[in-house]
């Protein structure tokens, strides 16, 4: 297409998508709106540091040939009054990467919000937030080092999708007598009302992004957060939808939470992510007391967005947070604070949210030895306490520099010592990969503890059963006594033979009752003899009610667990009684 005022680099070569995944070339031409007040600050002493790391890490082989964009004040100067312009819209969608500095948002005369529309009109759907410590950044935690998670927050549904009626308007009413009338809902007078709609879609699509994400960086789990033991149809949807996800389109690369302890007895398989979920209350609590335990994770719109700022408020706030908006491959990366129109223009401000947005987006061009440069670069500077006022101000000792200035002493960085910031960066992902290993360690130890501390809820059987010890019919009631005690086991499964083709459990009880109380000899039975059958068994996904439930309703003590018709585990009314003590419960309904 023919650009008005828009010129594409001559040199550079656009980015494309090919068989689903994004083509980079060497020299990619990458569109860059400088936004409003601050921005031109921010924007110009960014795009010299992406310069430098990219000229460093790749001596001249790959650079980026950017293209300016315009929307915001800069557009209206030069489309006449026109603040988005098409041809803006169209460039974003044909460059396929861009960035973007803070944007006004115009008052009144029915302006919406210029990001909003940007959001729609791509169908950026993940908002997607890094949030990692750099040390030496002001920080409220005790060890802000164990921040590093990635948010992918669902853009375009829940309560934000403005289906709400004011109280006292007419559609309010009829809405109200609706849901009092034919679906027999009962609700206080006068309430407001909005809608919550949160598809399979929608939800899954979110999903998606996270677990390729997770998948292609190398991280350990992704997190499905939400409060389905509240609103089971829609934030519960979303859990449900993403475990069917990973199971039908990844079932190679994941594993769940559940078969993590039940399967692979706490050791994470090389290779897979642990798909696993959270109640979003526990995991705001435990983002500030054990943030190690989250890497990727996956929220509904609201949920994320509380927590992509509580999050990134406890590593420097959210005026250094990077942030992108995604669709399926067009990606607009951003600064995620506002225009700060009191500084403009005066090279004061800190450019870090949108030069870590950049770093962000090198990531997702796969130039990751660019990124990494920056990243390590990063904390060397705030040692050296040569940083913009905002942070001068919470540090002791601090050298105030401009926005330039900074930006001056991060290319210095990157110019003078590439190979120690490399060192630095592989020294910091090895911690990590050490805590990582620790936590596993804790997994095998005590997975019960394990559970507890990770804000583990159990919902279904999978999440509390036991290994089971299988034994044949043939073999003597003494061995497979051994083995029960050896291994702390009240009970052990029977395997069908042609003499009986139904699994049998022999338990504790069994042995009491048929065996000592009768008098009779352990090493001259066979465990065949005095099993119980048929078993009663129950799918890993059942619930600790309907698991209840079937206990009682079959006046036995254990539920065997299957998976494709052969036991998996299983569990005891002692294991519910223990389950509920510890986590609580609150009934169904
Ligand atoms: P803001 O521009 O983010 O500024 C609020 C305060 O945050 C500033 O006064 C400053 O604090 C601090 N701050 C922001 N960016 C900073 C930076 N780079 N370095 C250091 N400190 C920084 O929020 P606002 O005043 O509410 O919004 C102003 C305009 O921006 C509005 O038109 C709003 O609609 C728009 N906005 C745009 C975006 C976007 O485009 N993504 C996002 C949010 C807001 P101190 O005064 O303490 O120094």
């Amino acid at each position: 297409m023919a650009y008005k005022h828009i010129s594409i680099p001559a040199n550079g070569v656009k980015i494309s998508v090919k068989n689903g995944k994004l083509h980079i070339p060497d020299n990619p031409v990458i569109g860059f709106v400088e936004g409003d007040g601050i921005g031109p600050d921010i924007t110009r002493a960014c795009l010299r540091v992406w310069d430098a790391a990219v000229e460093q890490a790749y001596g001249g082989k790959r650079k980026i040939h950017w293209c300016e964009l315009f929307m915001g004040e800069k557009a209206a100067e030069i489309y006449d009054g026109d603040y988005f312009p098409a041809e803006t819209l169209a460039a974003l969608k044909d460059l396929i990467v861009s960035i973007k500095g803070p944007l006004t948002t115009p008052v009144g005369g029915g302006f919406r919000s210029l990001n909003v529309a940007l959001r729609q009109e791509l169908d950026l759907y993940a908002c997607v937030r890094p949030v990692r410590y750099y040390t030496g950044v002001p920080s409220p935690l005790q060890h802000p080092g164990k921040v590093d998670v990635v948010i992918f927050r669902e853009n375009t549904e829940d309560v934000y999708s403005g289906i709400e009626y004011a109280a006292g308007t007419p559609e309010n009413e009829k809405l109200a007598r609706f849901l009092r009338e034919e679906m027999g809902a009962s609700f206080f007078e006068g309430s407001g009302l909005g809608i919550k709609p949160i598809s399979a879609f929608g939800s899954k699509r979110l999903i998606r992004k996270a677990i390729q994400y997770a998948i292609d960086n190398g991280r350990e789990s992704v997190a499905l957060v939400h409060k389905g033991n509240i609103m089971k149809f829609t934030e519960g949807a979303f859990r449900n939808w993403g475990y069917e996800l990973a199971r039908e389109e990844f079932p190679e690369q994941t594993i769940t939470e559940t078969e993590l302890y039940s399967v692979y007895g706490g050791v994470q398989p090389a290779g897979k992510i642990v798909i696993k979920d959270r109640i979003a209350d526990i995991t705001f609590q435990l983002m500030q007391l054990r943030p190690e335990e989250f890497d990727v994770l996956a929220t509904m719109n609201l949920n994320g967005d509380y927590l992509s700022d509580a999050i990134a408020a406890e590593v420097g706030g959210v005026g250094i947070a990077p942030g992108a908006n995604i669709a399926d491959h067009v990606a607009v990366f951003e600064a995620t604070h506002g225009t700060a129109p009191k500084y403009a223009n005066l090279d004061k401000v800190n450019p870090s949210s949108l030069l870590l947005s950049g770093v962000m987006m090198l990531e997702y061009m796969g130039w990751k030895e660019a990124a990494d440069l920056i990243n390590a670069a990063y904390p060397e500077v705030i040692a050296d306490k040569t940083v913009t006022y905002d942070f001068a101000r919470q540090m002791a000792g601090a050298t105030e520099v401009s926005t330039s200035g900074f930006a001056d002493c991060l290319i210095a960085k990157i110019k003078t010592s590439p190979a120690h910031l490399v060192e630095e960066e592989e020294h910091r992902r090895h911690i990590l990969e050490e805590e990582r290993k620790e936590r596993e360690a804790q997994r095998i130890a005590n997975p019960d503890e394990a559970m507890v501390i990770s804000g583990r809820i159990p919902q279904t059987v999978g999440a509390i059963m036991h290994s089971v010890i299988i034994v044949d019919q043939t073999e003597p009631v003494n061995v497979a006594m051994q083995k029960m005690r050896d291994r702390n086991r009240h009970a052990v499964l029977v395997r069908p033979d042609e003499t009986d083709p139904r699994w049998g459990i022999m338990t504790q009880g069994d042995v009491v009752k048929k065996i000592i109380s009768a008098n009779r000899s352990p090493t001259r039975v066979q465990v065949g003899e005095i099993a119980s059958r048929p078993v009663v068994m129950a799918p890993e996904d059942t619930t600790l009610l309907e698991a209840s439930q079937k206990i009682v309703g079959a006046r036995i003590r254990r539920l065997v667990i299957e998976k494709f018709g052969e036991p998996v585990g299983i569990i005891s009314d002692t294991d519910l009684f223990r389950t509920v003590e510890e986590f609580g419960w609150a009934h169904e309904v």
